[in-house]
């Protein structure tokens, strides 16, 4: 099972998660699979997790049997366990399926599902309790941006969304910086404005949460818009660990493509 471990500063690792979001019936779901992993080679320093549907990922995980270069990631979950709470999917339930990891808090949830950080953190932390690696995701959106609000608002969501955590528990997580304005749109943000603010949470992790040297570090990965063609760019900036990918994921050789990308940098570090 992947463990997380040092940020590419100290072991030139690099994570890319593809988020599938609500897309792909089963057979699908298996062709995309089988196709990207003849598409991809696995690569030492590389990591990628893929977060199917719910109701894919047994099927995923059929496809993947066999390789250990592909984790997997559930879309959200639910804090509680098991009981009534209709529609929910719990932290034992990923872990039963077969996931490592567990996406929380994307922007389309807070959106559209009123998810808040206090919610937010209850879900990171039912995950860690169950040895699923959060991917804690935090992002401005175009007004809070255009309002100079960038870092009050993912300062917070970081903050929130960590909160009570030790420090081993922060080493068991990942923070994907997706900013609103940039899933979906074709409009990534800039190597420079994705620097900013990543070099930002890499130092109030750094400075909330001390590591003796050595000890793993939080990735941060950029989210939003990421493509072949701009993913090689991304991945070589000083405080990009990797990338959390939507569209693009769905196509097979496109997100063999980021894969390779990031096989690139690895290797050429
Ligand atoms: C996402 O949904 O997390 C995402 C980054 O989407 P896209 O790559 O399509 O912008």
């Amino acid at each position: 099972m992947f463990q997380i471990e040092a940020v590419k500063s100290s072991v030139q690792r690099l994570i890319i998660v593809g988020n599938w979001k609500m897309n792909k019936l089963l057979a699908e779901a298996r062709q995309l699979v089988s196709r990207l992993r003849e598409l991809t080679p696995a690569v030492p320093g590389v990591q990628v997790v893929l977060a199917p549907p719910f109701t894919a990922i047994h099927a995923v995980k059929e496809a993947l049997a066999g390789s250990d270069y592909f984790n997997l990631a559930g879309q959200d979950l639910y804090w509680e366990g098991y009981g009534p709470f209709t529609g929910e999917i719990s932290a034992p339930m990923l872990r039963d399926s077969g996931c490592s990891h567990v996406i929380i808090g994307h922007s389309e949830r807070r959106q559209h599902f009123g998810e808040d950080d206090q919610g937010i953190n209850k879900k990171v932390r039912a995950a860690l309790q169950h040895e699923l690696s959060p991917i804690l995701c935090v992002g401005e959106t175009l007004p809070e941006r255009e309002a100079g609000q960038t870092d009050t608002v993912v300062t917070r969501q970081l903050l929130r969304g960590l909160d009570g955590l030790n420090e081993a528990e922060v080493g068991r997580i990942m923070v994907a910086y997706e900013p609103v304005w940039a899933i979906g749109t074709g409009r990534a943000a800039t190597v420079e404005q994705a620097e900013a603010v990543q070099g930002r949470l890499r130092r109030i992790l750094r400075e909330t949460w001390s590591r003796a040297p050595g000890e793993p570090t939080t990735p941060i990965l950029y989210g939003g818009s990421v493509t072949p063609v701009n993913a090689g760019e991304l991945l070589n900036s000083k405080h990009v660990d990797g990338a959390l990918v939507g569209g693009a994921c769905l196509d097979p050789e496109a997100f063999a493509k980021i894969i390779q990308s990031a096989q690139t940098c690895v290797r050429a570090s």
